[in-house]
This record gives C-alpha cells, sequence and structure tokens, in this order.
C-alpha cells in the first residue's frame, strides 16, 4: 500500500523543498514508483524537478478547486524520475478559494484518492505557513517529516509545531503520524549544531533520523540546473545523504510493517 508523507515546517529555509525534491528523486532510484506534490506557489519542486513553472498545463490548482482528475494533473517528464503534480503563483487562489468551499480540509486527501495504491510512495512539499493548503496536506497524509536546521531556537520551534502538528491531526486526520525529524543544513564543526542535536536526540528519541543532510553546496546549486543533486553530482555528499535518507525511510516503513502485523 501506498504512503503519503507531507513535508512540513511553518518556518521558511529549513530544506523542506531541498528534501522533497532529492528524497523523491532518490526513492525513485529504487525503482519505487514515486509522485511529488508541489504545495507551494513559490514552484520551487517544481523548477527543482526540471518542470518550467510558467509552462505546464496544469497545477494543484485545477486539482483542488477545480475538480480536474488527478491524472490529468500529473506531470511525468521531471529530471528525478518521479511523477510531478506542478505549482505556480495561481496556487496563490487556491488558498482563497477553498476558503469557498465544501470540505475545503479534504480536498487534497479525496482528489489523491484513486492513485494512491498506484505510488509506493507521494511526498508533499508544503508551503512554509500552516495555511489551508498545509492543512489539506496534514490530511491527505499518513505521516509529517520535519526538517529542521539545528539552531538555538530550533529545539522550542520545534516544540510548538509538534504541538500544532497534533491540535491539527486530531480535527482532520487522528491517524496523522510523525514520519521523522530530519537535520538539514548540518555543519559538525559547529559546537552549537552539536549541542542542539543532542538536546534534539534526548527530546524525540527515535523519530530522529540517524540519516545527517550536511551542509552541501551541490545541493544548492542543484535546482538552478532544474535536476536533484544525484544528477547532478551523484558523488556529493548531500546526494548520498538523501539516498541514505530514502534507504532509512524504507526500512522503517518495513519495521513498522512488521509491528503491525504481529
Ligand atoms: P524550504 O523549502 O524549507 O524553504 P529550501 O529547501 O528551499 O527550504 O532551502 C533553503 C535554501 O537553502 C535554498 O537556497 C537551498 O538551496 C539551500 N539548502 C537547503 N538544504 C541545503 C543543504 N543541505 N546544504 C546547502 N544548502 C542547502
Ligand atoms: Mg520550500
Amino acid at each position: 500500500m501506498g504512503k503519503v508523507i507531507a513535508i512540513a515546517n511553518q518556518k521558511g529555509g529549513v530544506g523542506k523543498t531541498t528534501t522533497a525534491v532529492n528524497v523523491a528523486a532518490s526513492m525513485a532510484a529504487t525503482r519505487r514508483k514515486v509522485l511529488l506534490i508541489d504545495l507551494d506557489p513559490q514552484g520551487n519542486a517544481t523548477m527543482g524537478s526540471g518542470v518550467d513553472k510558467f509552462d505546464v498545463d496544469a497545477t494543484v490548482y485545477e486539482l483542488l478547486i477545480e475538480d480536474k482528475p488527478v491524472k490529468d494533473v500529473i506531470v511525468s517528464n521531471t529530471t528525478g524520475k518521479y511523477d510531478l503534480i506542478a505549482a505556480n503563483g495561481d496556487v496563490t487562489a487556491a488558498e482563497i478559494k477553498l476558503m469557498e468551499l465544501f470540505a475545503r480540509e479534504v480536498r487534497l486527501r479525496n482528489a489523491l484518492a484513486p492513485v494512491r495504491d498506484y505510488y509506493d510512495y507521494i511526498f508533499i512539499d508544503c508551503p512554509p505557513s500552516l495555511s489551508q493548503l498545509t492543512v489539506n496536506a496534514m490530511a491527505a497524509a499518513d505521516s509529517v517529516l520535519v526538517p529542521m536546521q539545528c539552531e538555538y531556537y530550533a529545539l522550542e520551534g520545534l516544540t510548538a509545531l509538534m504541538d500544532t502538528i497534533q491540535k491539527l491531526a486530531s480535527v482532520v486526520n487522528p491517524a496523522l503520524k510523525i514520519e521523522g525529524v530530519l537535520r538539514t543544513m548540518y555543519d559538525p564543526r559547529n559546537r552549537l549544531a552539536n549541542d542542539v542535536s543532542e538536546q534534539l536526540k534526548r527530546h524525540f528519541g527515535s523519530q530522529v533520523y540517524r540519516t545527517v543532510i550536511p551542509r552541501n553546496v551541490r545541493l544548492a546549486e542543484a535546482p538552478s540546473f532544474g535536476t536533484p543533486a544525484m544528477y547532478y553530482e551523484k558523488s556529493s555528499t548531500g546526494a548520498k545523504a538523501y539516498l541514505a535518507l530514502a534507504g532509512e525511510i524504507l526500512r522503517r516503513g518495513k519495521e513498522q510493517q512488521a509491528q503491525a502485523a504481529s
């Protein structure tokens, strides 16, 4: 059965989009069928997948607001070998239009139903806010992956975010789980980052991924070439880290399945 993972953190610039694009490509490279949904009007995940956001036939707007069937909004010629539902500035309007619609929190969940089991993994790149779009992602997802930078106030922000996710989930999706907390842009030479990382592990235990995403310039450069890092420089530490993360997500998935079966 397919798994839907929302990549969310209300803070901007923590590595949500970088994680979405690179984990989708890494997962697709393991021969899983993967769909990436760009839910951010900035369209960075779309561009980073080699798809011109100004030249797409349909976006998540048509899916959420105009009831266009999901098969008609999927783009399949991405550089990362996964399928994509694109976003661009039009999606800003979806935010407002959603307010007028019936069952507005579950529009994405309902729209994805026909393809949910076709894909092994569906990743959702959330905008940096707790907007109606993010609520739709939380309602559609099985779990949330939270990327974070190990900075001074990170732990406080994370505790608040977890609270919000829990509250939101209790209303729109009681089965929602925390998939994991991912340390991004990590610099092991930075003492503060190490301290925060230790606190994080104490606080969130096994929810923190073992895989750490290092600060790596190739990860920052790859989007300007419209490609995930593994097809830009496969041997880069960034590309390798996201491949390792995909492996860890797969292992956790198997463990969870085994637990559920026993
Ligand atoms: P978000 O989607 O949370 O706003 P992004 O993924 O867009 O965050 O990342 C913010 C900026 O940091 C981007 O310019 C991106 O290229 C860069 N970046 C993200 N992760 C890394 C990393 N591990 N190493 C270096 N730069 C990174
Ligand atoms: Mg982003």
